[in-house]
């Protein structure tokens, strides 16, 4: 996936991709795009969202409460941006802790996808499916994944020598 002196790639996958292209759009990710040290995407998973109203969530299967996201779209997701080598990331407050020695290895893998939950995240059939490294930046709850993606992304980008 990565061009000419291109040394990272990461494409995050977010239901609200505009907040993370603004703050990518600014400081050292931004300085490393613009020198050709890394290529950073965001796109908008309604892209592989189902149906007329590309939806991305579902009932939580036997009932429960809250919408959780729906396998589908994440699993297209992945089909349509995986390299031969890409690391697949999903953020998920019960993953293992990010730490600094994973950013630096992060940083040399070539291709990361990142995936932002949203609503009450992705249940365990999902996670059976996606196989993907599961990391939390914190031991509290935020709304969705992008700020920990910006976090994982900035904290990574800043490796790059
Ligand atoms: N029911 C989920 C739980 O108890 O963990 C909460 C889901 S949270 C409202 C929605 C999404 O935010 C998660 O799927 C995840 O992508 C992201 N998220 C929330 N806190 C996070 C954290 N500390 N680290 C990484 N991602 C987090």
């Amino acid at each position: 996936m990565s061009s000419g002196a291109t040394t990272l790639r990461i494409d995050v996958v977010s239901l609200f991709p505009e907040t993370v292209r603004a703050a990518l759009a600014a400081s050292i990710p931004a300085r490393a795009v613009e020198r050709g040290l890394a290529e950073l995407k965001v796109h908008d998973l309604r892209e592989w969202g189902i149906g007329k109203h590309r939806a991305v969530d579902d009932e939580p299967y036997g009932g429960g409460a809250g919408m959780l996201m729906r396998p589908e779209p994440l699993v297209d997701a992945i089909e349509a941006l995986r390299g031969e080598k890409s690391t697949v990331i999903l953020l998920d407050a019960g993953g293992e802790r990010l730490k600094q020695a994973r950013v630096r290895s992060l940083a040399t893998d070539g291709h990361l996808i990142i995936l932002c939950g949203r609503y009450e995240g992705v249940d365990d059939r999902v996670r059976k499916i996606l196989k993907a490294d599961e990391y939390s930046i914190g031991g509290y709850v935020l709304t969705g994944g992008e700020l920990p993606a910006l976090v994982m992304t900035d904290a990574t980008v800043r490796q790059i020598p």
